[in-house]
């Protein structure tokens, strides 16, 4: 079996030395132990963050050892009473063709009710990342007008279409035309902001709010920081509620952060912005898998998705995050 190990921790943008791919034995599975065979896995930006050995809210990946994440896979083998070959399986051991591992680390997942790779998407965490923003901790209501950004993106393009169904006004941002283009055809948005072409991003969102009529943003899903939020916070009604989900643009600057400059809006319009991991709220996980299977098969949740085929590919999947090149979830297919 092929895996991608960590060979030293990347400072700035990683690059491919940073990493080996390596031929593994997986023997017959130890007493207790179950053999799974990978059928996808997924990438996703906050393994940047594991990559480094600054301390976070996930340990950082080892050196030398196969780099974890998100995968789905089917087991080969069990010792294990509670799995049975042919079952499908959930676990955090992604970056690997295969492996063998207590049973303790694995989850089973319905194979009837949705495709093997929707639970790493709008049925897995990156699903759960945007229910709980939008639902907790921005405590969306019908008829609110949404702002989203990297709304093309695993997470945003999930934030975007769970927004919608729930009767609120989309503004998502993301950089292209085809991202754009996206925004509208698929995930219906009610207007969308290529931000790379726009020389002032305060100005477009602007522009956008008074087109669809608002008045302002109530509900700010922030996945990238920087110009983003300072915008949101120019655009922001009286009492908006923020969702800090993540802050891309500013996870490979070396510098110190220069935007967004002035906080002092928080006060004035009394917004109240709050940071939260997904991992938190695990207790929403079955309501948000009962709401997206339904709105899957009702045809109101796309599975937007960009595949990458085969482990040797996987580091072209990472990459992609950061230059912007995939949009929605970020997959690879190992089996
Ligand atoms: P995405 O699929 O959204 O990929 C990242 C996207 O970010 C890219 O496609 C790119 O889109 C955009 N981007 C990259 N650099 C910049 C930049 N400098 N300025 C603006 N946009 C940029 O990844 P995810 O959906 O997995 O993650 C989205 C965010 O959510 C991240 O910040 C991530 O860290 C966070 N996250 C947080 C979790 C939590 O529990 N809080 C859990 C999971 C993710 P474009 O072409 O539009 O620029």
């Amino acid at each position: 079996s092929r895996e991608i190990q960590l060979k030293r921790r990347p400072v700035g943008a990683p690059v491919a030395e940073d990493f080996a791919t390596v031929e593994q034995a997986v023997p017959p599975p130890g007493p207790g132990e179950v053999q799974v065979r990978n059928l996808w896995m997924a990438v996703d930006p906050a393994m940047r963050g594991r990559m480094s050995d600054a301390k976070s809210y996930v340990p950082p990946f080892a050196l030398d050892t196969a780099m974890e994440g998100p995968a789905i896979g089917e087991v080969i083998v069990s010792n294990d009473p509670a799995f049975a070959p042919g079952d499908l399986v959930f676990s955090r051991l992604g970056w690997r063709q295969a492996f063998n591992a207590p049973g303790t680390a694995l989850q089973h997942r319905d194979r009837q009710a949705l495709p093997p790779q929707a639970y790493l998407c709008f049925a897995g965490m990156t699903g759960l990342t945007a229910y709980a923003g939008l639902i907790r901790i921005a405590e969306l209501q019908p008829g609110d007008t949404v702002f989203v950004s990297a709304a093309s993106g695993a997470v945003g393009s999930i934030a975007c279409q769970i927004a919608r169904n729930m009767g609120c006004k989309v503004i998502g941002s993301a950089g292209g035309p085809d991202k754009t283009a996206f925004l509208h055809d698929v995930l219906k948005v009610d207007a969308a902001i290529d931000y790379k072409a726009e020389p002032n991003l305060t100005k477009a969102l602007a522009r956008e709010v008074k087109a669809i009529g608002a008045s302002g943003i109530d509900v700010y899903f922030d996945n990238v920081g920087g110009d983003h939020l300072q915008a949101a916070l120019s655009l922001a009604n009286d009492f908006a509620r923020f969702a800090i989900c993540g802050m891309i643009s500013q996870y490979n600057v070396t510098d110190a952060p220069t935007v967004p400059r002035n906080l002092t809006m928080l006060m004035t319009k009394r917004i109240r912005m709050q940071g939260y991991i997904a991992l938190d709220h695990m207790d929403l996980e079955a309501e948000m898998l009962e709401r997206m299977t339904a709105w899957n098969q009702a045809g109101q949740m796309a599975s937007a998705e960009t595949v990458y085929d085969g482990i040797d590919k996987a580091l072209d999947a990472f990459w992609g995050l950061f230059s912007g090149a995939n949009i929605g979830r970020t997959m690879v297919r190992l089996g």
